[in-house]
C-alpha cells in the first residue's frame, strides 16, 4: 500500500537551508517533514574543510556540519524521510508531492530547499569518460588520482578549492580557466598562486576529453585558446569539472515561475514565491551569495514566513483544517 505523509509544513531538501527551516518549523510546532532527496545533507557533504561557517574556531568538515544540523532538527521534532520527490502539484492545497518510493506527501505549506547540482561542460567525450577520469568532485574522487597529473576546470571558489585539495594527492595540478582572471575569493586566489604544485592556464577551455588506454580512461584534454581558437593537447589522467551549479528546479517548471537561469524568484526580503503557501530558500533562489550560512539564513526566513502564512490561513478558515479543504 502506498504510504501517505501529511504535515503542516513539508520541506524539500536537507542541505543547510532545508534543515534550518526544519529547526525553526519544528520549534514553531509545525511538525515538519523533510524529504531529504538523493543527497542527504546537500552540497557540503561533498566537501572537506569548512572555514567560514560561524561558530567554530577550528576548521570543521562539511559532512560533520550537516550531521550536526540534521541531529539538531530531529532533536526538536522534525521528521526525515529518505525519498526524492518526482512529481508536484501546487495547484491546490494541501500541496501534493509524489516520491520516488511511491509515497505521497501532503503539506499545507511547502518550503523548497532543493539547492543546486554540479554543472557539466556537456561534451560527448565528457559523458563517455565520467567515472573514468572525468569527475565533478575532487573531494570525492581525488584519492583515485594519487600521484597522477590532473586538471581542474573553472575559475570560481569551487575550482580553486578543488585545485588546492588535489595537491594532497598530486604534485602536478593545472587549473584551466576560460578568462584571464578568477572570480574566486582573494584569500583562495592567494593560496592558489602561492602553491608550487599548481599552475594556471588562462584563456583556455576544454574542446574535448581524449580517451585512451585499456581499460579506457582519460589520457589528455584538447584545449582551445579562447582568444585565438588554437588547439593544444595536454596530457592528464584526471579532470575535475568545477564550473558551478544549476538550481534543482526542473520539478517545478510549469507550476512556479522560474527566472532565465532556472532559479525561483521570491518577493524581495522574503521567501514567498508566486504561489501562496510555497516558500523557497537557499541556493535554489539565491544566485548571488550561495553560501552555507546564507542558505541557513534564508531557511530560517522560509520557516517564519510559512508559520505566518499558516496562522493567517487558519484564522481565515478556523473551522476546517487546510488538509480537509
Ligand atoms: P544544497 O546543499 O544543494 O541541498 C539541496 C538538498 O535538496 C539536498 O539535500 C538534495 O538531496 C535535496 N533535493 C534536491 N532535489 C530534490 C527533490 N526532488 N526531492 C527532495 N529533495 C531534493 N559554502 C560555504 O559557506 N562554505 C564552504 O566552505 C563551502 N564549500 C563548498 C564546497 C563545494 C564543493 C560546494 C559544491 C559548495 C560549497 N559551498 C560552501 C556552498 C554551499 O554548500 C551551498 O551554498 C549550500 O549547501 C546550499 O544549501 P542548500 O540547502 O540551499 O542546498
Ligand atoms: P561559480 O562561482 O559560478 O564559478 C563558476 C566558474 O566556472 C566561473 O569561473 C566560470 O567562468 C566557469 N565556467 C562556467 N561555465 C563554464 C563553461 N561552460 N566552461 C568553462 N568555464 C565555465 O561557481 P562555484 O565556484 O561552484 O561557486 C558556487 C557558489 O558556491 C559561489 O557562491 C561560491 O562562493 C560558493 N562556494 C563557496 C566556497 C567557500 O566559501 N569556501 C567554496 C565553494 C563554493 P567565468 O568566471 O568566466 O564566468
Amino acid at each position: 500500500m502506498t504510504a501517505t505523509h501529511s504535515t503542516r509544513l513539508l520541506i524539500l531538501g536537507s542541505g543547510p537551508a532545508g534543515l534550518t527551516a526544519a529547526v525553526y518549523g519544528a520549534r514553531a510546532g509545525m511538525a515538519p517533514i523533510v524529504v531529504q532527496g538523493m543527497q542527504p545533507g546537500g552540497q557540503l557533504t561533498i566537501t572537506t574543510d569548512v572555514e567560514n561557517y560561524p561558530g567554530f574556531a577550528d576548521v570543521i568538515q562539511g559532512p560533520w556540519l550537516m550531521e550536526q544540523m540534521q541531529s539538531q532538527a530531529e532533536h526538536v521534532g522534525a521528521k526525515m524521510e529518505w525519498d526524492h520527490i518526482v512529481e508536484v502539484d501546487l495547484s491546490r492545497r494541501p500541496f501534493r508531492m509524489k516520491g520516488d518510493s511511491g509515497a505521497l506527501y501532503l503539506g499545507d505549506a511547502l518550503v523548497i530547499a532543493t539547492g543546486a547540482q554540479a554543472r557539466w561542460l556537456n561534451l560527448p567525450s565528457e559523458e563517455r569518460l565520467k567515472g573514468k577520469g572525468v569527475s565533478a568532485c575532487a573531494t570525492c574522487d581525488g584519492f583515485f588520482y594519487r600521484g597522477r597529473k590532473v586538471i581542474v576546470i573553472g575559475g570560481g571558489n569551487t575550482a580553486v578549492e578543488e585545485a588546492l585539495y588535489m595537491t594532497n594527492h598530486s604534485h602536478d595540478v593545472t587549473l584551466i580557466h576560460r578568462r584571464d582572471s578568477l572570480r574566486a575569493e582573494k584569500i583562495l586566489q592567494d593560496r592558489l598562486f602561492a602553491h608550487a604544485n599548481i599552475r594556471v592556464m588562462w584563456n583556455r577551455e576544454v574542446a574535448e576529453f581524449v580517451a585512451g588506454g585499456e581499460p579506457e580512461g582519460l589520457v589528455a584534454v584538447d584545449l582551445r585558446d579562447t582568444r585565438t581558437g588554437a588547439i593544444e593537447r595536454l596530457d592528464t589522467e584526471g579532470a575535475f569539472v568545477a564550473i558551478g551549479h544549476s538550481p534543482a528546479t526542473e520539478l517545478f517548471r510549469g507550476q512556479l515561475d522560474l527566472d532565465r537561469d532556472g532559479y525561483i524568484p521570491v518577493e524581495p526580503g522574503t521567501s514567498r514565491t508566486a504561489v501562496p503557501g510555497v516558500f523557497a530558500c537557499g541556493d535554489v533562489m539565491d544566485k548571488v551569495y550561495r553560501q552555507a550560512v546564507t542558505a541557513a539564513g534564508t531557511g530560517c526566513i522560509a520557516a517564519l514566513d510559512a508559520e505566518k502564512f499558516l496562522a493567517e490561513a487558519d484564522f481565515a478558515a478556523p473551522a476546517k483544517s487546510l488538509q480537509e479543504a
